[in-house]
């Protein structure tokens, strides 16, 4: 078996444990409730309703892009990351995770080096919100590949997604197609433009 093969096997035995997969919802969740603990001092929330509401939407749109940029750049661009999400590429049904304790060493290290110059409350809603958006990502994607939507909206997402695995150079997004048409790697404008 060449080196090439061996990183292979060895990725897909790290990724594809049903326990990593499903645990990881769980640690996630949890993050989400301990990010969002911040905004709690002495039984009383720190920050206001319209504030949270910003700082939902912030969270909203700071994970679509962050979720496009890492598609687009470095699951289809970096050598080692590359293998792992062309796993998913060649067998789209199959239960494939990032390993959650990877994910918790990254997104705490984000919130602790953050903290140094952040207002805890206010990046503890911020994070929260990015988090429980990654989780919505995981599961309407995980839905993508195991559900056949009715819902007109969520078909609209699915058939974008779903063009992303026949042309894996377009569609990078999930949760805000509106991306691709933005960034210019939307499947249905380029088929048109030829
Ligand atoms: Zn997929
Ligand atoms: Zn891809």
């Amino acid at each position: 078996m060449n080196t090439t093969a061996h990183r292979t096997d060895f990725l897909n035995q790290l990724l594809s444990s049903r326990f990593n997969y499903w645990f990881g919802y769980v640690v996630n969740l949890s993050l989400v409730g301990w990010f969002g603990s911040h905004v709690v001092a002495d039984g009383r929330g720190l920050v206001s309703l319209p504030e949270a509401v910003l700082w939902a939407i912030s969270g909203y749109l700071t994970w679509c892009i962050a979720e496009y940029l890492t598609h687009r750049y470095l699951y289809h661009n970096l050598a080692l990351l590359g293998i792992g999400h062309n796993l998913h590429h060649e067998n789209q049904r199959s239960l494939l995770g990032i390993p959650w304790y990877l994910t918790t060493l990254v997104i705490l290290g984000i919130f602790h080096g953050l903290a140094l110059v952040c207002q805890p409350a206010r990046l503890g809603l911020f994070m929260a919100f990015f988090w429980l958006f990654y989780i919505v990502y995981c599961w309407v994607h995980h839905c993508i590949h195991h559900v056949q939507f009715k819902n007109p909206f969520w078909r609209s997402l699915q058939k974008h997604h779903v063009l992303h695995h026949v042309r894996p150079d377009l569609n990078f997004s999930i949760l805000m197609p509106v991306l691709d048409t933005l960034l210019g790697t939307r499947y249905q404008k380029r088929e048109r433009m030829k």
